[in-house]
């Protein structure tokens, strides 16, 4: 559904489901992953070095051996939830078979990603989504939700659960949460991807991708540089193409995640 969710197609998400989620099962069945354990069973070396601002992490195939880079320079710690996104968003390269068959062949440059659903490049989403399906396996993410009302702390709870990002957490619940929500992302004012659940009741926004709504939490923070790090409500008109009048008032909440020129809203009716 490019129109709607230009994000992954629906049936990315499902594939990258099931072989990243079967992969963390297999090895962690419980507990939180280890995607350098996961590397090492495999026969992937890997090496964490300064390899200045050229990428956060990198993936390279010779004579038929991979090797994962991770530059620290700009993950700061191996054990970052940054690092351990972006580690396991390389093993995304090397697991998605089109992407280990185009490095093996020499079809492709090894992948310069960096990591964390920037990219508007296809196989770097993928990567990026098999990263946090192997993070937050599908089994134990569903068995945490179960008959809890869905809030903001959701998301923090199994951000730490898990030892991912607030953002990686929050696109997985897209999926597979018990709640329906909306996330998108915008840097500098502008709307770079929006993703939601399959049953959220709005499927447009506003003003499509083309611009960010004033009236919205993600809107007054770069118009009116107003930092709010708490949940707010806001009501449907605000973020969304209303198609009948008695649907504008209804009441949702949002709850952004602000930083430098980025920002990351996260939205759901009560
Ligand atoms: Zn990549």
């Amino acid at each position: 559904m490019p129109e709607r969710n230009d994000f992954l197609s629906r049936n990315d998400v499902i594939e990258i489901n099931e072989l990243a989620s079967g992969i963390s099962e297999y090895y962690f069945p419980n507990g939180q992953i280890d995607p350098i354990f996961i590397a090492e069973k495999n026969n992937i070396s890997y090496s964490f070095g300064d390899y200045a601002d050229s990428f956060d992490g990198l993936l390279e195939c010779e004579n038929k051996e991979f090797h994962i880079f991770m530059n620290l320079i700009r993950l700061k710690q191996a054990y970052s939830e940054r690092a351990r996104f972006t580690f396991a968003h390389e093993l995304g390269h090397y697991f998605i078979d089109d992407h280990r068959n185009a490095l093996l062949k020499g079809l492709s440059p090894s992948h310069c990603s960096y990591t964390g659903f920037q990219s508007r490049n296809r196989a770097e989403r993928q990567a990026d989504y098999f990263a946090s399906c192997l993070l937050m396996p599908e089994t134990g993410f569903k068995k945490y939700c179960f008959r809890k009302k869905f809030e903001f702390r959701i998301i923090d709870e199994l951000a730490k659960k898990y030892g991912a990002s607030k953002s990686a957490t929050a696109l997985r619940f897209c999926t597979i949460g018990n709640h329906p929500i909306m996330v998108v992302y915008s840097h500098d004012n502008n709307i770079k991807w929006y993703w939601s659940s399959i049953d959220f009741r709005f499927k447009w926004l506003k003003y499509g991708k083309d611009k960010l709504p004033e009236d919205t939490v993600a809107g007054e923070y770069f118009n009116l540089g107003r930092k709010v790090s708490r949940t707010e409500p806001v009501y449907a008109m605000d973020w969304f193409n209303i198609k009948y009048d008695n649907q504008a008032d209804l009441p949702f909440k949002e709850h952004c995640l602000m930083h430098d020129r980025h920002c990351l809203s996260i939205i759901w009716e009560e």
